[in-house]
């Protein structure tokens, strides 16, 4: 398989460290509110870069964290007269909800950095002991000039840099190029952890040198984010692995590129700003997966609600043949597969290496979405009543193999029951308790539930609701 590694510029085959096995970490959302639709698209690119190389056969151990220690939480809790838990708490649950609607796995591991501390504190010692870090009144840095190989990942050079930086006349740093490896705690309901250098909180950077260390080993495969991220925060988790391990942090870095909204940068005081939750009142989530994997990662894309329709309608494609397939094979009379059909369902193994061509070269998602359109065209023109039901359920196998690594189609059919038919069932409920047929009483109670409608006695009779 081939990846674009942003550390080389390249195109490169790659090669896990381990065989069999691949380490990687993606950067996760700070947790001070849900998180909106640039954010989606790292989370659910790296999702489906997982899921196919397990469907290559590989374990993958995958790390993403959430930032529940930082500046916009603190802030947001003081707003609320809360505490930095209480948000970040909240918008963890918020973060998997929006991310299960996008067919996003959980990952092996979500740390926080409130529960990395030592870790963190241990790392920011062995810089300070290396000389790559120094302390400043319970404020300790990163001091850039010290690590050689600084800019490797943005290609800027330390004289780029030096021109570019601000210089701040109350700056306490060395170097108005060095950053934030610890913060000394100023106000008193500031979130903050006891260190060697006082009390205080982490910096930004460092718990992904961190995290990614504790779970993931010194040198790690592939380590994944949005293109906002190459500089500072990925360049400097190198510094800070490398300097404190002596070690290479990691093998790929895979980076994708910007969205746009209604073809403008997307910011806040446009008012173009929005968050998976909002587009989730209008849209299934899927319909975002879907235009996502549209495009190739690395290219920038334009979200419009346009396009988010055009995206419903290549949902409903895929949603249709699987269920199309699915009523087939439910209601078609003859079991045994055919000599033709066995052919031919040969014959499709070519959609499914055209599927494989697209993901190997550098998650080509585009194309291998491609190659499940054309399967979807053989599949609706070479079916019908009189086709076997071992046949369609080859079919089925093969199409919902290359959907799922996709993390497409994966819901199941839900019949949704009409007021009517509630409204009846409640009637033939009543009359059961009447006759004292409890079982059936309790019984149509109880498949009632099965469908997510749920039955409550009151005083002034049965209520209903559905529940999701
Ligand atoms: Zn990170």
């Amino acid at each position: 398989m081939k990846l674009y590694n942003t550390l080389t510029r390249k195109k490169e085959e790659f090669k896990p460290i381990n065989k069999g096995v691949v380490n990687m970490y993606v950067c996760g959302p700070t947790v001070y509110n849900f998180f909106h639709i640039g954010n989606a698209r790292p989370f659910i690119i790296f999702d489906t870069l997982r899921r196919y190389l397990e469907y290559k056969g590989y374990e993958v151990n995958y790390v993403q964290n959430f930032t529940d220690i930082d500046d916009k939480i603190i802030n947001k809790a003081r707003e609320e007269n809360t505490t930095s838990k209480a948000i970040s708490d909240r918008y963890i649950k918020e973060y998997f909800i929006d991310a299960k609607g996008l067919g996003i796995k959980e990952a092996s591991v979500h740390p926080r950095v409130s529960e990395c501390i030592e870790d963190i504190i241990d790392m920011v010692k062995t810089l300070e002991e290396k000389g790559f870090a120094y302390n400043v009144d319970g404020n300790v840095y990163y001091r850039v000039r010290a690590f050689k190989d600084y800019g490797k990942l943005s290609k800027k050079s330390i004289e780029d840099l030096e021109s570019g930086a601000r210089v701040e006349v109350s700056d306490e740093k060395e170097d108005p190029l060095d950053f934030a490896l610890w913060k000394r705690q100023k106000e008193e309901d500031e979130v903050s952890f006891d260190s060697p250098w006082g009390k205080g909180r982490p910096g930004w950077h460092i718990e992904c040198s961190a995290m990614s260390r504790k779970y993931l080993g010194e040198t790690i495969d592939i380590h994944g984010g949005g293109e906002d991220l190459i500089f500072p925060h990925h360049e400097n988790e190198i510094a800070q692995s490398e300097g404190c391990n002596s070690k290479a942090f990691c093998n790929y870095f895979i980076h994708n590129g910007y969205i746009n909204i209604n073809n403008e940068k997307m910011s806040k005081s446009k008012g173009n700003f929005f968050m998976v939750r909002d587009i989730s009142k209008d849209f299934d989530l899927e319909v975002v997966r879907i235009f996502m994997l549209a495009a190739h990662y690395k290219t920038p894309i334009n979200f419009s609600f346009d396009i988010l329709k055009q995206n419903e309608k290549a949902l409903e494609r895929l949603y249709n043949t699987k269920y199309s397939l699915l009523d087939k094979i439910e209601n078609n009379k003859n079991q045994n597969i055919t000599e033709e059909e066995d052919k031919f369902i040969k014959s499709l193994n070519k959609y499914k290496l055209q599927f494989e061509e697209a993901m190997e070269d550098d998650i080509n998602t585009a194309n291998a979405l491609g190659a499940i359109f054309e399967l979807i065209k053989e599949i609706n023109s070479n079916t019908d009543e009189n086709s076997s039901v071992e046949f369609l359920k080859g079919l089925y196998d093969l199409y919902m193999m290359l959907c799922s690594v996709l993390g497409l189609c994966l819901k199941e059919r839900e019949e949704e029951l009409l007021e009517e038919d509630i409204l009846k069932l409640i009637e033939e409920r009543n009359q059961a308790r009447k006759n004292k047929d409890f079982a059936l009483a309790d019984k149509i109670r109880d498949d009632l539930k099965e469908k997510n409608i749920v039955l409550e006695d009151t005083r002034s009779g049965v209520k209903w609701h559905r529940e999701n």
